[in-house]
């Protein structure tokens, strides 16, 4: 494969206090892009003194923030999406080199939703409502809404512009100033986005900071004036931003891992149900997403038939270069999460009864060898309390697990310690409904799978967070506090 680099700076800074600098120490981080293990690119190591250096500068802009008038922050940010626009290519191609989503079906689609998140919030920016109480004809009771001051936020790679724009978007509309600690695998566009954005911000109202989570990101989770923590990212590292925030008695909102189930009933043996459980599955994602449906649970009278639909479909996706429009599917992110990933792959066909329908270990030769390139898997003969139909693997691969009668299937779904999504397949809405209702997890799809919607609050159950973004009402939550202010208006 040719190396891309034409629309790359080839070295990256972080943005401090409206400027653009190195890391302090002057150490740096290699970005290698995974489709053909190239570097493309260096980015500071952030450590304790950059991510000091931020907080303070985020300090220092909170009160001229908080007090610009909401819609006057809309704008800024309704501003920022206008300017977005002419760089929605250049920006999907480097989100595809870095992370290696395919730009076709991934990245031009991830950097327009971002778009619409800046819309979105700039556009409800002036909706942050308290309310007042008729106590008495003289006394005027009523609460507002105010920001936290600085908030921290974390975020991953597997959708760095989409996740880390959620964050900016809804902090900085409610008036809060932000430091985000981007990922180190997939920094790049999220600091293009910033580039842009900071050409219409005040100074340190947005700070973006590169570095290896236990370094700058221990730093941003125990540094003492941050006043709110929003993480997204692994279900282990949310355990840990939830005790530093602890110790401080601070708010968090936690946005993890999945293990979601899909159920597919008898009457569902159709074509489009198996396309559709393949867009749950987000197999054109390599399955890194946190709503993956990974366990597909079908019904036993239409196992082997529903699975044939399931290959036959996966079987017309090609998985090659993320920058070659024809590729439906790219590339893993990183050598360890390529390694991990086949090692469940293994794991689950070393089991005694177990086939891969479609996919399996990786090839050895070849151009997809060249980078870190899995097909498809889909693994059947798999039971629920095995170790793939447990962790969350985060690759593209799928296990069948088969169910005869319906609460055994919903205790099966809900057997998990995460509760993410959950996706149900059926004609009968009745019975669509009672599984709805009956699955633990923050969001359930009935007859599709697409993507989260914006202005509706999206988060986990369980071990798979605790908060909501996405929405107005999730900004209200998340970001702000609520003061009561009561006035005896005799006096
Ligand atoms: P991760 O938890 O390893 O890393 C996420 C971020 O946390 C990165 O920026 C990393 O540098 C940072 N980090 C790591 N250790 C840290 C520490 N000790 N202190 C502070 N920060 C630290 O996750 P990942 O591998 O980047 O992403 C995959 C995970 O994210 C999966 O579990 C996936 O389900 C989850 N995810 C959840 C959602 C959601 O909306 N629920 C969305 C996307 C991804």
């Amino acid at each position: 494969m040719a190396t891309v680099t034409a629309e790359l700076a080839g070295e990256y800074l972080n943005l401090v206090d409206g400027q653009w600098v190195g890391a302090r120490n002057d150490e740096w981080i290699p970005v290698e892009s995974p489709r053909d293990r190239q570097t493309i690119a260096r980015v500071p190591r952030g450590g304790e003194k950059d991510v000091a250096d931020a907080v303070n500068a985020a300090g220092r802009a909170f009160p001229g923030w908080r007090d610009t008038a909401p819609r006057a922050r809309g704008r800024l940010l309704q501003q920022i999406a206008d300017a977005l626009e002419p760089h929605v290519e250049r920006i999907a191609r480097i989100i595809s080199l870095e992370n290696g989503n395919a730009l076709r079906t991934q990245s031009r689609g991830e950097v327009n939703f971002a778009i619409d998140v800046f819309r979105y919030f700039g556009s409800v920016a002036g909706e942050v409502k308290g309310e007042t109480i008729p106590l008495n004809a003289t006394v005027l009771d009523y609460s507002r809404r105010e920001p936290l001051g600085v908030v921290g936020a974390i975020t991953p790679w597997n959708a760095p512009v989409q996740l880390a724009v959620m964050k900016i978007a809804s902090a900085l509309a409610a008036g809060n100033t932000l430091v985000l600690k981007a990922a180190e695998d997939a920094p790049l566009a999220v600091l293009e986005i910033a580039k842009i954005a900071d050409k219409f911000l005040p100074r340190g109202v947005l700070n973006v900071i590169v570095g290896y989570g236990t370094e700058a990101g221990e730093a941003l989770i125990t540094h003492p004036d941050v006043r709110k923590l929003s993480f997204t990212g692994s279900t282990a590292v949310g355990s840990r931003v939830m005790a530093a925030a602890a110790d401080r008695i601070l708010p968090v909102s936690l946005e993890l891992g999945g293990k979601n189930p899909q159920i597919v009933y008898p009457d569902a043996n159709e074509d489009w149900v198996a396309q559709g459980t393949i867009t749950g599955m987000r197999f054109v994602r390599q399955g890194q997403s946190c709503t993956a449906g990974s366990r597909l649970f079908v019904h036993r009278s239409i196992l082997d038939s529903f699975v044939d639909k399931v290959t036959t479909n996966l079987a017309k996706l090609k998985v090659g270069d993320p920058l070659d429009e024809e590729s439906d599917i790219g590339a893993i992110v990183n050598k360890k999460q390529f390694d991990r990933v086949c090692g469940y792959i293994d794991d689950g066909l070393q089991r005694t009864n177990t086939t891969a329908a479609v996919g399996g270990l990786p090839p050895t030769n070849g151009p997809l060898s060249e980078g870190y390139y899995v097909e498809p898997t889909v693994i059947v003969g798999v039971e629920n309390e095995w170790r793939i139909a447990q962790e969350e693997i985060f690759g593209p691969v799928m296990c069948v697990i088969p169910w005869e009668d319906e609460d055994d299937v919903i205790r099966m779904a809900n057997d998990t310690h995460y509760g993410l999504s959950a996706f149900i397949w059926t004609h009968d809405i009745g019975r669509a409904l009672r599984a709805a209702h009956s699955i633990e997890a923050g969001w359930v799809q009935v007859n599709q799978g697409g993507g989260q919607v914006l202005g509706q609050s999206y988060g986990g159950y369980k071990r798979s967070g605790i908060g909501r973004e996405f929405s107005l009402e999730g900004m209200i939550e998340s970001f702000t506090q609520r003061k009561h202010v009561s006035i005896d208006t005799t006096r």
